[in-house]
């Protein structure tokens, strides 16, 4: 790997502009209705090195619904409530299966694979939701994003999530599943009801780049000094990113970029580049996986590009 710092800002830039001309844009998701609206020209690219330098292209300012990203940042919240306690609910396993599928959680005995398909996310909200009220949960994840962005200005969109209270039947199905096997502790409309709003947060890829530094920088986040989780906490939650952040796309995922990352159907990806780089992508058009399909491809060229796939160049 050449120990020489690549210009950054002119890869970002020739990404950025490669993006925007393709016609090959992916499907933007439709089955949460709000979704569907999303304009699916849309391409940004956000990379902050260790120094703090920030590259960034396209709609890089643009709020966008991070969806399933979110999902890291409940994970290392509920691994600071109760440690490896967590263990107990959730498993550490790629699953192999979309992220909404409910035929492995009957043969698991109703413990999900791992905390990044949905079944193991609502469970992994349902710790957080535990002692409190689902708003004072809400409220206690939101503050963590505006916390961790070191920015008050983001929010939830409200329309998204009552989108897909509407509509997240299959969420619903999986809740009551889990709850049958007791791994859902409080109502199911509790626990739905706070995973469909930390669902429904809306970020700029600047703001997600920000929020998810420390974990490339072992668990402290460089912009304010403060340390979020121990290192080891940090590497094992970026451990789970790869193997299980892009669901039945992970393999693929690790093969072509070889960064830890997360996807969320509403076409961001967060991914690290341990040591070196915070990285946000948007591009809204997805993939037969659910992953945004410009969005990985984006990343593909960037890890390239810069020899910092944790394979080797
Ligand atoms: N809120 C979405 C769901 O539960 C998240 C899925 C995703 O982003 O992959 O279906």
């Amino acid at each position: 790997m050449s120990s020489q710092t690549p210009d950054l800002k002119s890869i970002v830039g020739e990404i950025v502009g490669d993006m925007k001309k393709r016609g090959d844009k992916g499907k933007v998701a439709t089955y949460i209705p709000e979704l569907a609206n999303v304009d699916p020209d849309m391409f940004a690219l956000v990379v902050i090195d260790a120094k703090g330098d920030v590259a960034a292209g396209g709609d890089f300012e643009t709020p966008f619904s991070i969806q399933s990203i979110s999902k890291v940042f409940t994970l290392t919240l509920a691994l600071g409530m109760v440690g490896d306690r967590l263990w107990r609910r959730v498993g550490r396993e790629p699953s192999g299966n979309p992220f909404n599928s409910i035929v492995q959680l009957e043969r698991e005995r109703g413990v999900p694979r791992n905390p990044f398909i949905n079944a193991g996310a609502i469970a992994v909200t349902d710790v957080i939701v535990s002692g409190h009220q689902p708003r004072e949960a809400i409220g206690e994840i939101l503050r963590f994003m505006r916390f961790l962005a070191d920015d008050h200005t983001i929010a939830i969109d409200r329309a998204v999530a009552d989108s897909e209270k509407r509509t997240g039947f299959r969420n619903v199905a999986l809740a009551n599943y889990m709850k049958s096997f007791g791994v859902i502790e409080n109502p199911v409309d509790f626990t739905l009801g706070v995973y469909f709003h930390h669902c429904a947060i809306s970020m700029s890829c600047l703001q997600l780049a920000r929020a998810g530094r420390y974990l490339a920088h072992s668990g402290r986040n460089p912009a304010t000094g403060l340390s979020v989780v121990s290192p080891e906490r940090a590497r094992r939650i970026n451990a789970l990113m790869l193997t299980c952040g892009h669901y039945d796309g992970s393999g693929e995922f690790a093969y072509r970029v070889g960064l830890p990352g997360k996807s969320g159907v509403g076409g961001g990806i967060f991914a690290i580049a341990p040591g070196k780089a915070s990285i946000a992508v948007w591009a809204p058009g997805l993939d037969s996986a659910g992953n945004s399909h410009l969005g990985r491809i984006a990343l593909e060229t960037l890890a390239r590009r810069t020899g910092w796939s944790i394979f080797g160049v």
